[in-house]
């Protein structure tokens, strides 16, 4: 393509603009980021309290976040943040140790059982589903593997492993078809209580795309990264540093594509491109933008998690000591329940924590918004933790994706044949994870293949 080409890249969050890096950095220099909120970072959101920063987004990362580490680099910056930390409590608010033995004298066969099991995993996932854990969704459905690897060199592979199929049934059924469904038992903290949604409702394709065997290992060891200053800052460090800042502010009212050119209403004017780059939800394209019927159709089975987030004050008697997980809250049948509060400065209480629930599931009524933040803070009551003041909320659209009949049926390859046929291409969220740098990797995929 040629390195003068017009580029109009949607949205100034992780995919935005680790879109313009990977073209920077490749050559192109002629990208427009546009974002509609006055600020970049999308769901990395760090506002201030009491002079630090608070996480209402996006928290942390893994070892394995080599795009995130691209991005690190092109900015000079480091993951310098809080060391994360935590505990485990029961629905009744007591302190427990659930995958401690010792502490859990009746349920040692279960715990030594889930030992061999995830040891059986980690094994299968290696031989049985060689190639599950290429970024993206390309060729799973179809029995394919085609990508780069997870590693900083990302080389590229490819092959043909039919038991990829099964990746589009969901993670609860697939463990049970694996011998495998006491591992769930691990892997639910780091997916459901982080608002991925439940297992019998999700793909095991993102659940192990996302918690590939070694990055499920370092939640559990806590080999983690943050960042003192928020994950938002690694956004603004890095849209700095491009060429071309993203434009905050752009409110998009049209997109018309036609005679090989991009048409962009962009607060009341037209502008021109060649090509348009789509990181903001697909799901939403149609609303703005002359969408065609192969769009239509495919944006329209996209689903999503509704999750919230609260960030409450407390006494400082009642503030908790540490982060807490609350397993027994992250079933279907606890919807609308708090699952995961995170105390993040461990030297003052003189600070927010922060409150995760999913208030969604295929099969039950969506709660309302109010009704979810009140069992929420009822729930942080039965904690022993209870919060006088709630100073910031947010409910996001959260992990865009496909259910399983639709991954089954291809949705992925069928989308992957559309990207550039309308001068148009897709990434973000949907098109791989909801997480900072399953985006930004496909980002950088993305750029590689096509530009
Ligand atoms: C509570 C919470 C906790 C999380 N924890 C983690 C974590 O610990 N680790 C991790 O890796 N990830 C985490 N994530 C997920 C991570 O933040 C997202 O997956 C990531 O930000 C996705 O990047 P994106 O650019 O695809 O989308 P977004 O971050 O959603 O950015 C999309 C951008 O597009 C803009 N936009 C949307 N529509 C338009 C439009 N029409 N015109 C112009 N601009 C538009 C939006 O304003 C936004 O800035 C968390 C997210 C949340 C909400």
């Amino acid at each position: 393509m040629d390195k003068n080409t017009r580029i109009c890249i949607i949205g100034g969050g992780p995919a935005g603009l680790s879109a313009g890096m990977y073209l920077e950095q490749k050559g192109y220099d002629n990208y427009t980021i546009l974002e509609r909120n006055d600020h970049v970072g999308g769901k990395c959101h760090s506002p201030y309290y009491n002079g630090r920063r608070y996480e209402m987004g996006a928290i942390m990362g893994v070892p394995s976040y080599y795009a995130v580490h691209d991005v690190e680099e092109f900015c000079g910056i480091t993951h310098d943040g809080p060391q994360l930390n935590r505990n485990y409590k029961d629905r009744n608010g007591n302190v427990i140790e659930p995958f401690e033995p010792k502490k859990n004298l009746l349920k040692i066969p279960r715990l030594l059982k889930m030992k061999k099991q995830i040891t059986e995993l980690g094994r299968i996932l290696e031989t049985k589903y060689k190639g599950y854990d290429v970024n993206g969704h390309r060729g799973v459905a179809q029995g394919r593997y085609e990508g780069f690897a997870v590693s900083p060199e990302r080389e590229p592979v490819s092959g043909e492993n039919e038991n990829l199929r099964d990746l589009s049934m969901p993670f609860k059924d697939w463990c049970i078809m694996n011998d495998v469904e006491l591992t769930q038992d691990v892997w639910i903290g780091p997916f459901t209580s982080f608002g991925y949604g439940y297992f019998d409702e999700i793909p095991a394709a993102y659940v192990l795309k996302y918690l590939d065997f070694q990055t499920c290992m370092n939640f559990v060891r806590i080999n983690l990264w943050t960042w003192k200053n928020g994950t938002q800052y690694i956004c603004k460090c890095l849209n700095e540093k491009l060429n071309n800042p993203a434009r905050l502010n752009s409110v998009i009212s049209k997109v018309e594509r036609k005679d090989g050119k991009v048409f962009v209403t962009v607060n009341g004017e037209v502008e021109e491109y060649d090509k348009l780059i789509v990181t903001s939800p697909l799901q939403f394209f149609p609303e703005y933008a002359d969408a065609r019927e192969d769009e239509e159709k495919y944006f329209s089975k996209i689903d999503y998690e509704r999750y919230d987030v609260l960030a409450v004050e407390t006494k400082p008697e009642d503030h908790p000591e540490i982060s807490y997980y609350v397993f027994d809250n992250m079933t279907p049948d606890r919807l609308g329940h708090l699952m995961v509060y995170y105390r993040r400065w461990k030297d003052t209480k003189d600070q927010v924590i922060t409150t995760y629930a999913l208030r969604k599931h295929k099969n039950s009524e969506e709660i309302p918004y109010e009704e979810c933040k009140q069992m929420v803070l009822d729930d942080l009551a039965v904690m022993h933790n209870p919060a006088t003041n709630v100073v910031n909320e947010q409910s996001w659209y959260y992990f865009p994706h496909v259910f399983s009949d639709d991954y089954a049926a291809g949705w992925y390859d069928d989308v992957e044949a559309m990207q550039g046929k309308y001068d148009t291409y897709y990434a973000g969220e949907v098109m791989s994870f909801g997480d900072m740098d399953e985006t930004a990797e496909y980002s950088r995929e993305l750029v590689e293949r096509f530009f």
